[in-house]
């Protein structure tokens, strides 16, 4: 029996990694649950999995969620002493990080400390502080396994491959719902047409960083992190169907892809049971159904959110922390319906020109540096 910790399980990592559990109760057994402040969801996921603590990040909707599952044996925790404290539970094999944002880093950071593997979907912890997250991977001996689906396909397609002959990785982007517009037309772009995604059903945040190829940017970084990869190594290919998730170019040529449908329950069931694969029930690509796949490069003049990450992972230190703060701050000002949808851009941008790196931050340098970039954008927009 695995016994996991599900951090953000409210989410739609969350709840598809629930989804897992519930297909192999058998096998995994969930022992913490954390969220940010989704009471009625939390008590359902309490009565269900019964796991022996629950965290909310919200102190109001802590005591709200003592009060209601006062009948059960769930012990509730709040803040962020309650994320560090389940991260290290002495019982817990691996640790979902399925929150969205920097949040993530402190009880990462604890949990590899603490000798626990990382079923790892918060990508903005390896963005920011991968030089911290990667060498205390290795020195700890636990295993970081990717679940967003793009790096799972390059790991399944490093599989028993020499890394050192690896000549380059394919990341592959849907595009998003906007793939060939101009500037004149994303000037246009509203809230409701940035929460549709063509081909997966996520988050909010990341829904709209799928839009403005943040995301891919982000992914960018991740897979520097993950991979060992310098950002020339890393190249996007827009794949508007997502059936190969990514792909490995090794030095002889060759290309190793990993292909299916899209659903992120196969990535986290792959990780959680790595190295073994057990049976999913899903629907299966049909190859005599899938008539023609599509490739283009992307356009990063349009899409500036790529550029930007780019220029940021080739800056390092303290600037993907600005790349990824700045964008935070004006994915929460659109979702509110503050800033139009190329302000997003707009505020990345001068952020990142506004800010010195920092080489090698630790985390209190981290985290100082999302605080000056809230400042700078609070004082500005
Ligand atoms: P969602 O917004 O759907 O879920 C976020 C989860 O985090 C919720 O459970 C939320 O709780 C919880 N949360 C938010 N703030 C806090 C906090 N301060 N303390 C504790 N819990 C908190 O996000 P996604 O599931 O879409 O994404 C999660 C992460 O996974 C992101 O980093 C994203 O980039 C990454 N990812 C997502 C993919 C997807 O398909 N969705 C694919 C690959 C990666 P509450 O509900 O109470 O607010």
């Amino acid at each position: 029996m695995k016994k996991i910790v599900i951090l953000g399980s409210t989410g739609s990592i969350g709840t598809q990694t629930l989804d897992v559990v519930r297909a192999y109760r058998d096998k995994l057994q969930v022992v913490a649950l954390a969220a940010g402040k989704n009471v009625r969801k939390m008590e359902e996921q309490i009565r269900e999995f019964h796991p022996q603590y629950a965290v909310m990040w919200d102190e109001k909707a802590a005591d709200e969620l003592k009060r209601s599952v006062s009948d059960t044996g769930t012990q509730v925790l709040c803040g962020m002493d309650g994320l560090m404290e389940v991260s290290v539970l002495e019982d817990a094999d691996v640790v979902v990080t399925a929150i969205v944002g920097m949040i993530g880093i402190r009880p990462t950071i604890a949990a590899i400390k603490a000798g626990k593997d990382i079923a790892l979907a918060n990508k903005e912890t390896l963005v920011t502080a991968g030089h911290i997250i990667m060498p205390l991977i290795k020195e700890c001996g636990v295993k970081l396994l990717p679940v967003d689906s793009e790096h799972s396909a390059i790991f399944q397609s490093m599989n028993g491959e020499p890394k050192k002959r690896i000549e380059k990785i394919l990341l592959t982007a849907s595009g998003g719902p906007f793939r060939g517009y101009s500037k004149e037309q994303l000037a246009k772009v509203e809230l409701k047409d940035a929460l549709k995604h063509p081909n997966w059903s996520m988050g909010q945040k990341i829904t709209i960083d799928s839009s403005t190829m943040v995301n891919k940017g982000l992914e960018v970084m991740e897979a520097g992190w993950l991979f060992g990869a310098a950002p020339e190594q890393i190249q996007v290919v827009v794949h508007p169907e997502s059936i190969i998730h990514s792909m490995v170019e090794y030095v002889d040529g060759a290309v190793i892809a990993q292909l299916g449908i899209p659903d992120m329950k196969l990535p986290i069931q792959y990780a959680l049971f790595y190295p073994d694969r057990l049976p999913m029930q899903q629907k299966r690509l049909d190859f005599y159904e899938l008539s023609s796949l599509h490739f283009e490069k992307p356009d990063m003049e349009t899409f500036r959110g790529l550029k930007l990450a780019y220029d940021a992972f080739y800056k390092g230190g303290s600037m993907p922390t600005v790349y990824n703060a700045a964008n935070e701050k004006a994915v929460s000002l659109f979702l509110q319906q503050k800033i139009s949808y190329l302000e997003i851009y707009e505020i990345i941008g001068s952020a990142m020109a506004a800010h010195t790196a920092i080489a090698s931050p630790d985390v209190e340098q981290i985290l100082a540096a999302e605080a000056w970039c809230y400042e700078f954008i609070e004082s500005r927009w």
